[in-house]
């Protein structure tokens, strides 16, 4: 199965030739893992105590739950957060291999991603994962949606502990949130999310939205929104990145 499976990788290296998100030497050099072992020794893994809301790092015992300051003083609407590392340097080398390169294969190591932080997977049993949604016109351009990879690979460790619905659309194609500060971000993404009148959702699941990376948390706040307001108490969020 091993040999198998380094052979397979070996093969889909010579067709889609990529590059470690890190070193940016050939991928599988390990035969397994996309991204070298040493390369991802180097993540800023978040694996202590974190904010409740947005899981930064924080120091101190959680007793009930931490509270940043920046949660504090403007608390999101869903329950609870988690994210696996931070955007430091190697971090957003990852990101932006996954949503500007579109390099879908990042995500095969996930597993064991999700191996280096138990209470992350533990988290997202028995959960429905709900990706953010980009809005028809950005899909078209950019050809897919790294919220829903995330997800399915999620999904794929998780089996069927874990259930994949996209069940929310962006009404309306708001301008990328890079440039922003946390006020604009707010304001540019305010009611643009709803749930789709079919969604398969019911009251008592617990739901997980997904994105690439917590910023400010306005894109996940107004997710959560779009959901609280339908009647939805268990909202919970979930992201690869933090910063
Ligand atoms: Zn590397
Ligand atoms: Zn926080």
């Amino acid at each position: 199965m091993k040999l198998y499976q380094e052979y397979l990788n070996y093969l889909s290296d010579l067709i889609f030739p990529g590059i470690c998100p890190v070193c940016e030497k050939a991928p599988y050099q390990d035969g397994l893992s996309y991204m070298c072992l040493e390369c991802e020794d180097l993540l800023a893994w978040i694996t202590k105590n974190g904010c409740k809301y947005c899981g930064i790092p924080m120091s101190g015992f959680d007793f009930n739950g931490l509270v940043c300051a920046g949660c504090r003083e403007d608390p999101p609407r869903f329950k609870r957060g988690r994210c696996l590392f931070l955007l430091d340097q190697n971090g957003k080398k990852i990101i932006h291999e996954i949503k500007y390169h579109g390099v879908k294969d990042v995500l095969k190591d996930v597993p064991r991603w999700l191996n280096r932080n138990d209470s992350f997977r533990e988290f997202l049993h028995d959960s429905i994962l709900i990706p953010v949604p980009l809005h028809r016109k950005r899909l078209r351009k950019r050809g897919f949606n790294q919220s829903l990879w995330i997800a399915n690979a999620f999904k794929k460790d998780l089996g069927d502990r874990v259930q994949v619905i996209e069940a929310l659309t962006r009404t309306r194609n708001t301008e990328t949130q890079t440039e922003f500060d946390r006020f604009e971000r707010k304001k540019n993404v305010k009611n643009a999310f709803a749930l789709k009148k079919k969604n398969g959702l019911n009251k008592q699941n617990k739901l997980i939205l997904i994105d690439d990376v917590y910023t400010t948390g306005a894109t996940l706040d107004e997710c959560a929104k779009a959901l609280t307001q339908e009647g939805f108490q268990n909202v919970n969020v979930a992201t690869l990145g933090h910063g």
